[in-house]
């Protein structure tokens, strides 16, 4: 019989890799923790429509990327394929907003998106992120991109690069973009059916279109929005900068970036690393003040930005130092009899003495169990066979420097305790 494999774009975590995304875990939970942000978790499945109102219509997520269904009760869902709009949504549900002027909020989550698979990129996918709903005031986009870029730091990263730009608000955009449709038409004949229909719908998303020579089109002809947005954006920007400057954090201004979804206003940034190849992008994020009025909530500003897991640990590869983590204590138990006062034992030192105790389950050899006690690098092992078992005592091996002692079963709680 044919023996069912993951999906094409998924991947199994195995044992030898799970400790790294544990490890990766706690160190964002501590991150986020030390800057005030509450972790928030959502569905993993949203009705359609968030999706379609909010990342927007004319984008490669919604139009060709989403997991969708029908279900049975006729409802259509979808498969979360990015944060902002479900947090937006649980935000706006439960009205954080009102017993909280600012909500700061963090999640790490499964995404599900069907791009066409390669290295760096899946289909289903992991993030950490935050969102921040309440300032609209720029040191609230410098916090973020601060956060996001010492974490990155933190991690030991070295060989990345942060670039920030702004899109200016909703209102002025209507005009950019006439000027934008007028300019690019002429080159409509170069374009490919769907950047045609964008170029129609929304041309900003042009500046990151997969089609290379449309890109190339629109950096060598378009002018930036950059040129184009108000006095006030424009000051909030350079609020941005200044406190990036103060913290002494490196960026560029690309005037090109404008983010793959219809929801950013002003800020818009990317940190990318130069050791994952093709799919460089480590990090995007921006302000997106105009969402939960959008999505039917008050007008709050919200700002946040999201991380790939799977590419932070692509490019953490190369430090990783395969850990072999010892165990506390290898029970080897030699006899039937041995099993349960065993087994009570072991859960006795678990929960009295916090200490790691593996139970053999497979009957081995006594040869075969103490060579497993080895292979697991426990500092000790405690062996109960039929003598010990008449005597209610129990072997204790010192692994390491191979001294054994004989101890009565009701001392041996204690002998743990004190080391
Ligand atoms: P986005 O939500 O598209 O702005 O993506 C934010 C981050 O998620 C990117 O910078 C990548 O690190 C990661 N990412 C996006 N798409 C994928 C994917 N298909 N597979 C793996 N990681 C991804």
């Amino acid at each position: 019989m044919n023996k069912i494999r993951n999906i094409k774009g998924t991947k199994d975590l195995l044992p030898d890799t799970t400790f790294i995304w544990q490890e990766l875990e706690e160190k964002i939970h501590h991150f986020n923790q030390q800057f005030g942000y509450k972790e928030i978790r959502t569905p993993a499945f949203e009705e359609s429509d968030l999706f379609k109102r909010s990342v927007g219509s004319e984008t490669d997520i919604v139009n060709k990327e989403m997991y969708s269904w029908i279900d049975q009760g006729g409802n259509n869902l979808t498969l979360k394929p990015e944060l902002t709009a479900p947090v937006t949504r649980a935000y706006i549900q439960h009205e954080l907003g009102k017993s909280n002027p600012i909500n700061k909020l963090y999640y790490i989550d499964a995404l599900f998106r069907r791009e066409r698979p390669q290295k760096g990129r899946q289909r289903q996918f992991h993030q950490f992120g935050v969102e921040v709903f309440g300032s609209k005031f720029p040191e609230q986009d410098a916090e973020i991109i601060i956060m996001a870029f010492t974490f990155l730091q933190s991690l030991g990263l070295d060989d990345i690069s942060l670039e920030i730009n702004t899109i200016g608000s909703k209102s002025i955009r209507g005009a950019y973009i006439t000027i934008l449709q007028d300019l690019l038409n002429k080159y409509r004949q170069d374009f490919s059916a769907i950047d045609k229909q964008r170029l129609d719908k929304n041309p900003l998303r042009l500046f990151d279109s997969k089609d290379l020579k449309c890109r190339e089109i629109v950096n060598e002809t378009a002018p930036t929005i950059y040129d184009y947005i108000s006095k006030e954006d424009r000051l909030h920007f350079d609020n941005v900068c200044s406190i990036l400057n103060d913290s002494g954090i490196q960026y560029t201004h690309n005037q090109k970036l404008v983010r793959g979804l219809d929801y950013y206003t002003r800020t818009t940034f990317e940190i990318k690393s130069s050791s994952l190849g093709s799919q460089d992008a480590l990090c995007g994020g921006g302000r997106y003040d105009e969402l939960v009025e959008q999505l039917g909530g008050t007008s709050t500003p919200a700002v946040g930005f999201a991380a790939g897991i799977e590419r932070i640990i692509m490019t953490l590869e190369n430090q990783i130092q395969r850990s072999h983590k010892s165990i506390d204590i290898f029970m080897i138990l030699i006899s039937s009899d041995a099993l349960s006062p065993g087994m009570n034992l072991a859960n006795n030192i678990r929960n009295k003495c916090n200490l790691s105790v593996i139970t053999e389950t497979l009957r081995r050899s006594m040869r075969s169990q103490m060579r497993e006690a080895n292979r697991l690098n426990a500092n000790y092992s405690i062996i109960i066979g039929e003598d010990e078992i008449k005597s209610n005592t129990a072997i204790i091996k010192n692994m390491q420097n191979g001294e054994q002692i004989n101890m009565d079963m009701d001392k041996i709680i204690n002998y743990f305790i004190k080391g």
